[in-house]
């Protein structure tokens, strides 16, 4: 018997809804063509949460075609109408903030009242940030030769792959979909495998809004089929994608077949430096939030600290009874519970194996180093909060994206030996630096290899300010009105005032 397209859920906290399956095409859900499906687990119980159908090579091409048709017409929408569905897309955000935000708990293991909301109210800055620009899109005019008029116009690129995590299924979505429909894109984006469901939930909303048929497509499948397909696909002529950085150079090479644009936003190991003058007390909670939010399974994750000697041992205490005290780890639905289950088993052992390589390195373990069994939690896929105090450079967990609730400590005596270990590994992506050196601060900011510096806070992404990074972290930004352009291209047109032959 064939899966139906929709079924009925109850979530723990009561909300209601009914969760689509198939893959969303031509604003209708589908079949995949295969009749393939995929199961979506839930971290804190293991059991089967959903399943939905999963795209292919040949329900890729479906997709890329419908975005395709749909491009000419949608080319001639005036900005100000695509603002006024991207804001109503927001609106609809905002109508069912608690059952979106129960949604994307029950899909990705992240707890819903400390985490899971709050990426609710982002994807909703995002739809209403890029709804702004959608009608300030504007070329230039080049001024030089009198005897001509020079002008670019900035034209969207066609259509737009989008390959998207499980982290933050939602709001990398309106990252990547609210800045390419805004520049007058139309959209293949794929969800993970792991975290299908609340996109397919969402998929209805851009309907609902009134895009037309075929703008936005939204379809599950695995990255090695569908996410192949679509990143090497002749008739896609950008590539957007937020993951690690393994596939990221897989997705690079696969959209060499047309010279398709890409955008990558990969993986990162961020250093987060605490010196001598640092406001302790502030240092040691944004060092917990950096790591320990979304169960540190964050890109930006500050996941290595370093502390000048002179206050290294009063921060290990301090930053210890603070995670302890502040970072209650239960379930999604659990509304006092900020650390939730990592996102799956693979992604559970990955993280207990690196934990087991930080002992055998030599670290000393402060808190945490194994998974939480506690009662009920023994049935998800939960790892208590773990600090590693010191480390030496060559550490493997000192220099591996870990992508877990595991952050690693160590000491530095001056700011040219910080900026070192700064540096030290392939990745580029976020750098926080606590100070009251202002000078210090900013030539700081300036020596790091990042594409993001936080100065007295950390972890930071704001819709109005570029995102991206350097290095293996990626290429492109995205967020702010460098995200916009990432969807546009510019247009020279030459007019002859007069220059005769
Ligand atoms: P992943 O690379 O395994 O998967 C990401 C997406 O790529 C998924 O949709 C997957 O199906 C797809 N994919 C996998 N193989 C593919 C292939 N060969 N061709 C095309 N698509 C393919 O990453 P993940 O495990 O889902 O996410 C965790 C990683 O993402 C971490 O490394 C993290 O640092 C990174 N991340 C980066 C950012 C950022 O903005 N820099 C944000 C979130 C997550």
């Amino acid at each position: 018997m064939s899966l139906p397209l929709e079924y009925s859920v109850t979530l723990p906290d009561g909300n209601t809804f009914t969760q689509p399956t198939g893959l969303f095409i031509n604003n209708e859900f589908v079949k995949s063509v295969s009749g393939k499906t995929l199961d979506s687990i839930n971290p804190s119980t293991s059991e089967v949460n959903g399943t939905v159908y999963c795209a292919e090579e040949e329900d890729v091409d479906i997709a890329v075609k419908a975005a395709r048709a749909a491009f000419k017409d949608w080319k001639k929408v005036t900005g100000v109408d695509r603002g006024i569905l991207l804001n109503k897309v927001a609106d609809a955000f905002e109508a069912q903030r608690d059952l979106i935000g129960a949604i994307e708990a029950w899909d990705s293991g992240k707890t819903k009242e400390q985490n899971a909301v709050y990426d609710i109210d982002e994807c909703i800055s995002c739809f209403r940030y890029f709804a702004g620009w959608a009608d300030k899109i504007q070329g230039k005019v080049i001024q030089n030769d009198p005897k001509k008029l020079a002008y670019t116009i900035h034209e969207p690129l066609g259509v737009c792959g989008q390959i998207i995590p499980w982290n933050y299924p939602l709001a990398m979505a309106a990252w990547k979909l609210a800045p390419a429909l805004a520049a007058g894109n139309v959209v293949v984006l794929k969800t993970s495998e792991i975290t299908p469901l609340s996109l397919l939930y969402v998929a209805r909303l851009f309907k609902d809004a009134g895009f037309p048929a075929g703008v936005v497509n939204i379809i599950s499948g695995f990255g090695a089929v569908a996410g192949k397909a679509l990143s090497s696909h002749l008739d896609v002529d950008k590539i957007a994608f937020t993951g690690s950085t393994a596939t990221g150079k897989l997705i690079q090479q696969a959209a060499a077949s047309n010279l398709k644009a890409v955008t990558l936003e990969c993986g990162g190991k961020s250093p987060l430096i605490i010196r001598e003058d640092a406001d302790l007390e502030q240092a040691v909670k944004w060092a917990a939030i950096g790591i320990m939010s979304n169960q540190g399974q964050i890109c930006t994750s500050t996941s290595r600290v370093y502390v000048h000697e002179s206050v290294y041992d009063k921060f290990l205490e301090e930053y210890t009874a603070h995670v302890k005290e502040a970072y209650k780890q239960g379930s999604m639905f659990d509304s006092e519970a900020v650390v939730g289950p990592q996102v799956s088993k693979v992604q559970r052992d990955k993280v207990l194996s690196y934990i087991e390589i930080g002992k055998k390195e030599g670290a000393r373990l402060l808190l945490g180093g194994e998974k939480n069994s506690e009662g009920e939690l023994s049935k998800g896929f939960y790892i208590k909060p773990t600090i590693f105090a010191d480390i030496k450079p060559e550490m493997r967990i000192v220099n591996e994206e870990i992508f877990g609730p595991v952050v690693v400590v160590g000491k530095f005596s001056s700011d040219e030996e910080v900026i070192t270990y700064a540096n030290q590994t392939q990745y580029g992506l976020g750098a926080a630096i606590f100070t009251k050196d202002i000078t210090v601060a900013h030539t700081m900011a300036a020596e790091i290899q990042a594409g993001m510096v936080w100065i007295n806070s950390s972890n930071d992404s704001d819709v109005h300010i570029p995102f991206g990074g350097v290095k293996m972290s990626g290429v492109g930004r995205e967020l702010g009105e460098y995200g916009l352009s990432i969807y546009t291209q510019a247009k020279a047109i030459h007019v002859n005032l007069g220059n005769k032959l």
